[in-house]
């Protein structure tokens, strides 16, 4: 059983102006102990998504359909006191964009991993907090010896590591990790990602890695979902997703992504831009930027379709290359 399954999840932002359908029929799964990458630009749902899964989504933004099954339970049906008692630190944890500024710096950093355990698990004696602390900063990559260090004396990735430490304090079974690499510069993001990446075998966690960056997915992730306009156009292993794009959108990401290994492609961006949320286009919401843009693409919104095994695809034109 995946540890988590969001099955035709859809949530709106209620806004003066009508609802921005911001995440619009998005399903996915995540295992334990593998990465989803999500991806896509910006203000196309990701965040959205995530935040839905974790039931923490700001003023406006409600779930009106789907399911977020998570070790099998519903939890789209949860309640807010479910939520704090049962899901959020326990079952699952999120560290989000530039969260390194997110440490108190007042406190001791490991003061503050402390409390995060204490506060969900408060019958935690003192001595077991404390090793408990010293073992997630050990794990992380820093040594125990900085837990009575202020943030101040951290730098901008042991800070990241601290709070990632934080996330797994009370063994959720789920990471969600939103732009991880924003503000890093690239070796300690590099790091960072290689961590990640071990703690999710060690602790046979799943993960779900939001980035616009395609590379930090490939480095990182088993799987790839793309997102586009609030919808997810091809979803699949993330080998096949960077080898074999099936996707119009997909294949102008990558196009749009510099390669080391080919360094001669050309790189070309994807034309026009996405579209606005409170009025998305009728049918595929790609085809005003799509170059194999048909008839149909117009006023039919294409089924997700499986390509390959355990490989998606929402495309009318690969629907009838397929047929
Ligand atoms: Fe392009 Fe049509 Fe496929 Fe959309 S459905 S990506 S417009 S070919």
């Amino acid at each position: 059983m995946p540890v988590l399954d969001v099955q035709n999840l859809r949530t709106y932002y209620y806004t003066l102006r009508g609802p921005v359908k911001a995440v619009e029929d998005i399903s996915f799964q995540v295992e334990k102990g593998e990465a989803l990458g999500l991806a896509g630009e910006s203000g196309c749902g990701k965040t959205t998504a995530a935040l839905s899964i974790l039931k923490i989504l700001p003023k406006g933004g409600k779930i009106i359909g789907g399911k977020i099954l998570f070790n099998g339970q519903d939890i789209a049906k949860f309640n807010e006191n479910d939520m704090r008692k049962k899901i959020r630190w326990k079952g699952m944890s999120i560290v989000f964009q530039g969260a390194m500024n997110a440490l108190n710096p007042v406190y001791k950093v490991g003061d503050q991993i402390s409390e995060t355990i204490l506060v969900h698990e408060p019958k935690t004696s003192k001595k077991e907090t404390k090793e408990r602390t010293e073992k997630l900063l050990e794990f992380v990559g820093i040594d125990q010896s900085r837990a009575d260090n202020y943030p101040h004396e951290f730098s901008g990735g042991m800070r990241q590591r601290a709070l990632i430490a934080m996330a797994v304090a009370c063994n959720p079974d789920l990471l969600i990790a939103d732009e991880p690499g924003t503000a890093l510069d690239v070796i300690v993001q590099a790091q960072v990602l290689k961590m990640m990446k071990e703690m999710k075998s060690k602790l046979n966690l799943g993960m779900i890695l939001i980035t616009h960056d395609l590379s930090i997915i490939a480095e990182t992730c088993e799987n790839c979902a793309i997102m586009y306009a609030g919808k997810i156009v091809e979803n699949g292993d993330v080998l096949r997703i960077f080898k074999e794009p099936l996707h119009p959108y997909t294949q102008g990401l990558i196009k749009a992504f510099p390669s080391i290994k080919s360094a001669k492609t050309e790189m070309t961006s994807i034309s026009g831009f996405p579209p606005d949320l409170l009025k998305p286009p009728p049918g595929c919401r790609f085809h005003p930027r799509c170059p194999y843009a048909m008839d149909v693409c117009k006023k039919e919104d294409p089924k997700t379709i499986e390509a390959a095994k355990e490989y998606y695809v929402a495309c009318h034109l690969v629907e009838q290359q397929m047929k």
